[in-house]
């Protein structure tokens, strides 16, 4: 362990260990490549900069924290997608980070774009994105959201319930449309980051499962009603996948269910939807593949299973959100304090408290994400010393960084730039402690454009009525 220095006689040998994966860094100005959008570098003054503007600069011009988007790096992650899976669609999944500009880009980069809610379908339309290059999403979907899908003529409607079904077909029928549909089944695998379970039963809320049988009879639904046009099966079987083979049962299992369906309706539906979920990398164990790989390991898997199976191969899609915006963009924050905490055994551990927190990422609260971070606005010549990132909000949880080596100099003031931010990050943010949802910001050639403003109190006070009578 580093040499430290800390307030009373605690000695530096005292420290608490950190988790085994992560690694003393040999310089902790270091940049870890895969954790960063293309265009990060630290310069020759220390300083982190993104497409071409140093982050102190940004951190003047528009406060901290903010969320930080790498324009060039979420071209080139949208055009990956796309070029790796030519022949299929890809659809953005709009939860992860959507603004009306952003529907833009992915619409320009040839991405279709996912929404699970009329707030994002708006969004999507308003972004540009043409009704039939989205997918809608959602299992408790209102009238109204139903209801403004078809007036857009959305792509497709992903049903998730017989109710749904029902709402759906009468709702068409009113209006005299047939709209697209597409059944979401769960496959019973079930995948999270560097694991996958496959059993045959899911206890969760998406889906019809497929060893109940439920997911043929939701098929038979939507194929027996003349106001849906039903063209395929949906499988999204989780999220932070890096683990392939969950992909092959999760396929082997809809490409069975696919040509069972195709001998009983007498036609092969057309279309078939693996879902998302790719991971990347938000620590230095964190090893995701590239779209290519991906794109060459999906093939493989579908065409083995037509073969097998003598069906077609029907036109595929796949839904990334994570894997396109979630390294585009880092969060910076500002040091407020570091405290060294007396641990029970009289170890220390480093907590630097920023000004943001759970209220902007509550994914490490939620389920225990991890992350990275480093030291922006300049480069440090001290040791690298364990430390926990925390927030400004009135929770032990708050938490933005479990673990991550930081320069023991590291003294209120300074930056510090989370890297990998995109995704489910200000999309999830809330106005907890009365905290203001901080901005994203889209840097380009050294030019910065707003994608989202900071809200400030008078936002969330033009919602305090007082005590206003109900008309
Ligand atoms: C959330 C979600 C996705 C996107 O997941 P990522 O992990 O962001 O790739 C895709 N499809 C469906 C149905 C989803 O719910």
């Amino acid at each position: 362990m580093t040499h430290m220095h800390v307030a009373g006689s605690i000695h530096a040998d005292t420290i608490v260990p950190g988790p085994q994966w992560l690694r003393v860094p040999e310089d902790v100005n270091a940049l870890l490549p895969v954790l960063w959008s293309t265009t990060v570098t630290r310069g020759d003054d220390g300083i982190l900069s993104v497409g071409g503007l140093p982050v102190t600069e940004i951190a003047e011009r528009c406060g901290t924290p903010v969320y930080i988007l790498d324009e060039v790096d979420f071209h080139q992650r949208a055009r990956a997608f796309v070029e790796a899976f030519e022949g299929w669609d890809v659809y953005y999944a709009g939860k992860s980070f959507l603004t009306t500009a952003v529907a833009g880009w992915a619409l320009a980069d040839g991405l279709h774009v996912d929404c699970s809610t009329g707030g994002e379908l708006t969004v999507a339309l308003r972004g540009g994105v043409p009704g039939e290059r989205i997918g809608l999403h959602g299992n408790n979907k209102s009238e109204a959201e139903i209801a403004m899908a078809l007036d857009a003529g959305v792509g497709r409607i992903i049903v998730d319930s017989f109710d749904e079904i029902a709402r759906l077909g009468r709702m068409a029928a009113e209006r005299g449309v047939r709209p697209r549909v597409m059944v979401r089944v769960t496959t019973g695998v079930e995948a999270h980051t560097h694991e996958y379970i496959a059993t045959a039963h899911e206890d969760q809320k998406f889906g019809f499962s497929i060893a109940s049988g439920q997911a043929k009879d939701a098929l038979r639904a939507c194929e027996a009603d003349p106001h849906l046009e039903l063209i395929g099966i949906h499988s999204h079987i989780g999220s932070q996948i890096f683990e392939t083979h969950g992909f092959e049962v999760a396929a082997r299992r809809i490409m069975t269910l696919h040509a069972e369906v195709a001998r009983e309706f007498d036609r092969e539906l057309p279309e078939m939807d693996l879902g998302g979920g790719f991971g990347i990398a938000y620590t230095s164990l964190d090893s995701p593949e590239s779209p290519q790989q991906l794109a060459a390991a999906l093939r493989d898997i579908v065409e083995e299973q037509a073969h097998e199976l003598a069906v077609q191969v029907p036109r595929m899609s796949i839904e990334p959100g994570r894997a396109i915006v979630g390294p585009t963009t880092m969060a910076l924050y500002r040091v407020g304090t570091v405290k060294q905490v007396v641990l029970d055994a009289g170890a220390v551990r480093t907590y630097i408290s920023v000004d943001g927190g759970m209220s902007d990422n509550i994914r490490p609260a939620l389920y225990g994400a991890e992350y990275s971070a480093t030291l922006a606005g300049r480069a440090s010549s001290a040791g690298a010393m364990l430390s926990r990132i925390v927030g400004k909000h009135c929770e032990g949880g708050d938490i933005l960084v479990r673990d991550e080596f930081m320069p023991a100099d590291i003294v209120p003031g300074d930056l510090v730039a989370v890297p990998g931010a995109g995704a489910y990050s200000r999309a999830m943010a809330s106005n907890y402690n009365m905290v203001a949802r901080p901005p994203v910001v889209a840097v380009r050639d050294g030019e910065l454009h707003t994608l989202l403003r900071r809200e400030t109190l008078d936002d969330l006070l033009a919602l305090d009525l007082g005590y206003h009578p109900v008309p």
